[in-house]
């Protein structure tokens, strides 16, 4: 019986035909565009990069690309990283300004110079020089979000231990002295976060992994979430697999989950559960964070693995193999 139930506790979520492409939420035509390029003999950084290049074309759920989540100041700016599991080299931007394809610009940062991440208006400069097009990243909708978050007098804001008091008031801040008072609660808008993270895996082993992202909603200029940065958005590992994250990465970003969930694989832990640990991980110190994980190994196993909040049971993710040679639709029950 306990045999049986072990057995039952290890079952991978699903598993996959070599090759593999597997991404956050129902972003199916960046998985098209992902599996088109493994179809057409391209690598597997080559899918990560035009797939989380779709998202930024087509805006993905607005949480990818231009004209989404605008700043305290109104403008969006873009993180993104790739990452070459059989090389361990990595390329990420982040508080990139006036460029649109982001993750093209953190393939560059990888390809073209002996640095990992690149930041803020020097980033966006490299990419001017690199050959990447300097556009406005505002549109209406970006602009309207903004006027409505002046109107009601800048909520949300992730501003605290501020005067005036942030919860009700626009800046200028200042700090205040820090009381012994219980800090306000974060409001969860599990809205103002959506990222596409994808990993690719080759009939060779080989794995990528990637991240788009504009980041949260109404952020405080220079903020940097989770998803650039190797280990915590993605992480890539050839001799093991590869993981990515999405949700509140302020939080999430503290606990290396995609990294922890690639090394849980390496020890032999079947996908979904090394995806469910590092959740765990985070719901131990910060159980109402927003947050999933997806997890392949380089078996073909895949899982992914979400915390359960009101309005978020379900986390949704695509996955593409020789199989079924087109994206299919997964979803699996947060905990
Ligand atoms: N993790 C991203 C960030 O915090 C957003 C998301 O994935 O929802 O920037």
């Amino acid at each position: 019986m306990t045999t049986f139930l072990i057995y039952i506790f290890m079952l991978p979520f699903g598993h996959a035909t070599l090759p593999l492409v597997i991404n956050t939420w129902p972003f199916r035509d960046a998985t098209s565009a992902a599996w088109s390029v493994l179809q057409a003999g391209g690598s597997v950084l080559d899918a990560v990069e035009q797939g989380c290049s779709r998202c930024e074309v087509d805006q993905c759920d607005g949480s990818v690309g231009f004209g989404g989540s605008p700043d305290e100041n109104g403008e969006t700016t873009l993180d993104a990283m790739i990452m070459n599991g059989d090389t361990m080299e990595v390329g990420a931007v982040a508080d990139l300004r006036r460029i649109k394809n982001a993750i093209g610009v953190a393939r560059a940062v990888m390809q073209h110079t002996e640095h990992t991440f690149l930041v803020g208006e020097s980033a966006s400069v490299f990419a001017e020089n690199m050959g990447f097009t300097a556009e406005d990243l505002t549109t209406n909708k970006s602009l309207s979000i903004f006027t409505q978050w002046l109107k009601d007098n800048c909520q949300p804001n992730y501003r605290k231990s501020v005067l005036p008091d942030p919860s009700k008031n626009c800046g200028p801040y200042k700090p205040r002295a820090m009381s012994k008072q219980r800090q306000r609660e974060r409001q969860i808008d599990i809205h103002a976060h959506d990222t596409i993270g994808m990993i690719a895996i080759g009939q060779d082993g080989h794995v990528a992994a990637g991240t788009s992202t504009n980041g949260a909603n109404h952020k405080i200029p220079g903020r940097v979430g989770d998803s650039p940065v190797a280990g915590a958005g993605a992480y890539a590992d050839s001799t093991a697999g590869g993981a990515a994250a999405t949700g509140d990465g302020d939080v999430m970003m503290r606990f290396l989950p995609s990294f922890l969930a690639v090394e849980l694989m390496r020890t032999g832990a079947a996908p979904s559960s090394a995806c469910k640990t590092a959740i765990s991980r985070i719901k131990r110190y910060y159980p109402e964070f927003f947050g999933a994980v997806i997890c392949a190994n380089t078996t073909g196993h895949y899982g992914a693995a979400c915390n359960k909040l009101p309005g978020f049971s379900k986390f949704s993710f695509m996955v593409s193999d020789s199989q079924s040679n087109i994206p299919l639709l997964k979803s699996v029950d947060c905990f």
